[in-house]
């Protein structure tokens, strides 16, 4: 019996601005804990976000390089959640009218396995908005804490969703690494992978030739495309596993680990 892969792309951009979102702190990477935690970044009662220009010019510059849909008028939104990294509460984001619309990114995918020919292709991009960042947990600098850094709360995000046009590990890999190359050409992302500049979100369903969607599980935070490979290629086995065994694949977030 043979299956087909489904896979959709969300991929978080840290943009290349020297201040915040929504404030004058700075965005620098690697500085003490909390010393660019300014009160805009924490939500302190009465302050008030003021868009940062270089943000939306960042967003702009993205939907033209890959001939998207640019939103005439854009609202923010409010996305509320518990987190400890986010000690607001909620996050601000885009929802129903983002500054990006529908676009597409054609990309070269090398066959990861065997001595099949590299293709062309053209995955088509849902959306792209913006969006602030969270702070971070920091785990086991000291036994039994866990600490909060706020530094990174406020940083402004790109968040670039694709439709789930890719069907293999090769393909989700060649656009991730396509947009990778694209967003530091047009200088709105530096793109270190390590620093977390640029973090791909993978979502991955399987199903029988010519059947509706499958249940897709999104494996969050890939920093590597090495691991992107291995997760999917991981994912995807344990799909078809699960449903031949009988079982059905729920709804889920996940995280891969290379162990
Ligand atoms: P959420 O934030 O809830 O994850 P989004 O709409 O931001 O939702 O992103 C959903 C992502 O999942 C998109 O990239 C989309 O292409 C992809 N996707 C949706 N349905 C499927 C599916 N059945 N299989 C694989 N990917 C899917
Ligand atoms: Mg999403």
């Amino acid at each position: 019996m043979t299956w087909e892969i489904v896979i959709g792309l969300e991929v978080h951009t840290q943009l290349s601005t020297h201040t915040k979102i929504f404030s004058g702190a700075s965005t620098a990477f690697g500085s003490e804990p909390n010393t660019q935690a300014d009160a805009v970044s924490l939500a302190l009662p009465g302050v008030l976000p003021v868009l940062n220009k270089g943000a939306v010019e960042r967003a702009i510059k993205f939907g033209l390089a890959t001939g998207s849909h640019i939103a005439p008028r854009s609202v923010f939104a409010r996305k509320n959640y518990f987190y400890p990294d986010l000690p607001k509460g909620y996050q601000i984001s885009q929802f129903d009218l983002p500054v990006v619309g529908q676009g597409s990114l054609t990309i070269q995918v090398e066959p990861l396995s065997g001595n099949a020919k590299p293709y062309e292709k053209t995955v088509r991009i849902t959306r792209a908005h913006l969006e602030e960042d969270a702070g971070k947990s920091v785990h086991g600098e000291s036994q039994g804490v866990t600490g909060v850094d706020l530094n990174r709360a406020g940083t402004p995000l790109l968040e670039i969703v694709s439709e789930p046009d890719m069907c293999s590990a090769a393909e989700a890999v060649a656009y991730a690494k396509t947009l990778h190359t694209l967003v530091r050409w047009i200088g709105i992302c530096d793109g270190n992978m390590q620093e977390g500049s640029f973090r791909c979100d993978v979502n991955v369903s399987v199903r029988r030739p010519g059947e509706p969607l499958g249940t897709r599980r999104e494996i969050k935070n890939l920093n590597s495309f090495k691991f992107m490979q291995q997760a999917i290629d991981y994912e995807v086995q344990w799909q078809i596993d699960t449903i031949e065994n009988g079982d059905k694949v729920q709804q889920a977030t996940i995280l891969f680990n290379p162990d």
